[in-house]
């Protein structure tokens, strides 16, 4: 992504003149509130004439990604009709966990969680921001809601559960993260999170529902104090009202992709140089925008963000890290977010966002040998199945052969030539492993506090320098709901007809990602789509 660090630089800009909301499509309240960006001003509304088609049907979705996709699917199972729109060509989906706090393979490996620890964690990590009552909805309903994907896959689908989790003492990585395998024959053509998807999409089509792509909703529209309807641009120019009869959703993902949006509400996000979302120009917030016009009440900055370890090497281990000083600068037996903010903190961010992980000829065995004792995600490969054996097979040499072939992994037979090949100072990088060779020797990190078990000596060359860095992924923040999905008023009333699931919505994550349970975000979004179609389908009945 092309992040532009001038908004970080320099602030935000003046109040814009309210004359401008002139004729806006917004609320007085919005008007009164003091507007610093260009994104805040509601554009002028979409004439009538310039309306060319309406479409209609129950439930209105805008977004088809995962959390888009589950609503309208299960407003399908549901009995009512659907229209997903997505601005995109194709399915959009990221990754491959999905974490449910309980599961029949848990269940079979007597894994339990003490849910209550579990929630003091989850508001802990969160900075104490966390809407309690989402947290446990989601706590209770994760995994109903990830039986309910398996389920929908038929017997083509078996749940799996992700043995990289971390093992060690220093904090918590819950083994909850699951992944879905397709079995042999199976229909489904994708993988991970795009079989999520695939699964979600075929149960709407299969329903008569419509999925409709390439078109970009621009505006919600209210009558009467209710949000009825949007307008959408297709293709080709066109501008198409969607009526939803019962329920207008918005599912249309986070604001990473939209420097204004991060300058106020997650400025972090601004600092890596890699956006990790694809295709990129999706996340650009408009459903939180089209909220904010409305006069929905958005969640306190700062935003927590995702920001995960896969700019260049998608490993780090817990060997020496050094900075591009060539000094040491943390304990590395720690999570994957800890270390993608501490390498941003390093100096000179703007001009790189990577460290080094330093180790030597030994570093296979000496991971195997301390896997369960550490291990956590870029330890291990992604897809790891719970008691796999770290072993040969585990393709994670083949990985690094790969970096080096790439050029995020250097190897050398002396310091000196490693450190020149990192372009970090010589001297200095050389007397940083001489000292993490005598903690090494006594056995104890007088430096960091790195626990006695994960110090392991760099002195059979080849040396090695793998490169990493942190990517953002996703920013988990957005409009206020309550428990029902139904998007808040600033006076946190309900605006009627609205919902927001996914990303959009705000509420769950407070002010940092918790990686204590990886694949929250994919289970979340079924959740909340679960929730938002009983609340519809309540209504529907007049509930
Ligand atoms: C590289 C990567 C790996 C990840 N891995 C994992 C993982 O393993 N486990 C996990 O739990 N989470 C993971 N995540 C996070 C997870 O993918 C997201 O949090 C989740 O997909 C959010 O779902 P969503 O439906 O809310 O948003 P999205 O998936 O972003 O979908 C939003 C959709 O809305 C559409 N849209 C946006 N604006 C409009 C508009 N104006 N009109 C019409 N359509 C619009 C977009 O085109 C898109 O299809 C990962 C994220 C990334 C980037």
């Amino acid at each position: 992504m092309d992040t532009d660090n001038k908004i970080l630089e320099t602030g935000p800009r003046e109040p814009v003149d309210r004359a401008l909301f002139k004729g806006a499509v917004n609320d007085p309240e919005n008007v009164k509130s003091k507007v610093r960006y260009d994104w805040e001003i509601p554009p002028a509304p979409i004439s009538e004439e310039q309306i060319a088609e309406e479409m209609e049907a129950d439930v209105v979705v805008i977004g088809g990604g995962i959390a888009g996709l589950a609503a309208g699917a299960r407003c399908t199972e549901l009995g009512m009709s659907v229209i997903v729109v997505d601005k995109h060509k194709s399915l959009v989906a990221h990754g491959a966990h999905i974490a449910c706090l309980d599961s029949p393979v848990m269940r079979e490996l007597g894994i339990k969680i003490d849910k209550q620890e579990f929630a003091r964690r989850w508001m802990h990590t969160s900075g104490s921001r966390v809407n309690e009552d989402l947290l446990w909805l989601y706590i209770n309903k994760s995994e109903e809601a990830v039986l309910w994907l398996l389920g929908l896959g038929g017997d083509e689908v078996e749940l799996k559960l992700y043995g990289g989790y971390y093992k060690g003492t220093q904090f918590t990585e819950y083994p909850a993260t699951h992944y879905f395998q397709k079995k042999k024959g199976s229909r489904y053509k994708t993988y991970g999170a795009f079989l999520f998807c695939e699964i979600l999409q075929e149960v709407i089509l299969n329903g008569g529902n419509q999925i409709i792509r390439n078109t970009k909703a621009e505006q919600l529209e209210m009558k009467d104090g209710r949000v009825t309807s949007f307008i959408a641009k297709s293709e080709d120019g066109k501008y198409i009202r969607f009526k939803g009869k019962k329920a207008v959703v918005l599912a249309t993902g986070d604001i990473g992709g939209d420097p204004e949006m991060l300058a106020k509400y997650c400025p972090i996000g601004l600092r890596p140089k890699k956006n990790g979302y694809f295709p990129a120009g999706l996340n650009t917030g408009d459903g939180h925008k089209m909220a904010f016009w409305l006069g929905a009440a958005m969640e306190d900055p700062s935003w927590a963000v995702s920001l995960h370890l896969i700019s260049y090497a998608m490993y780090s281990f817990f060997f020496l890290h050094v900075n591009r000083l060539g000094k040491r600068f943390m304990n590395e037996d720690t999570w994957s977010q800890a270390k993608a903010i501490r390498i941003l903190m390093q100096p000179q961010w703007g001009d790189g966002d990577w460290a080094f992980s330093v180790f030597d000829s030994k570093w296979f065995e000496e991971v195997g040998e301390r896997v369960h004792l550490a291990g956590g995600q870029f330890t291990q490969p992604l897809i790891t199945e719970y008691g796999q054996p770290w072993d040969e097979n585990n393709g994670v040499r083949e990985a690094i052969d790969a970096y080096i072939k790439k050029g995020a992994c250097h190897v050398a037979d002396t310091l000196e030539e490693l450190a020149e090949k990192m372009e970090v100072p010589v001297d200095t990088f050389v007397e940083t492993v001489k000292r993490y060779n005598e903690l090494v020797k006594q056995g104890v990190d007088l430096d960091y506090g790195k626990r006695s078990e994960l110090l392991t000596s760099i002195e059979k060359p080849p040396y090695y320098a793998l490169k990493f860095g942190p990517a953002i992924l996703n920013v988990f923040g957005g409009v206020l709901t309550d428990i029902d999905m139904r998007v808040l008023d600033k006076n946190h009333n309900p605006i009627p007809g609205l919902y927001a699931v996914g990303n959009v919505a705000g509420g769950l994550y407070g002010v940092d990602y918790p990686l204590l349970l990886n694949g929250n975000s994919h289970s979340r979004a079924l959740v909340w789509a679960r929730q938002a179609a009983a609340h519809i389908s309540g209504e529907e009945q007049g509930g």
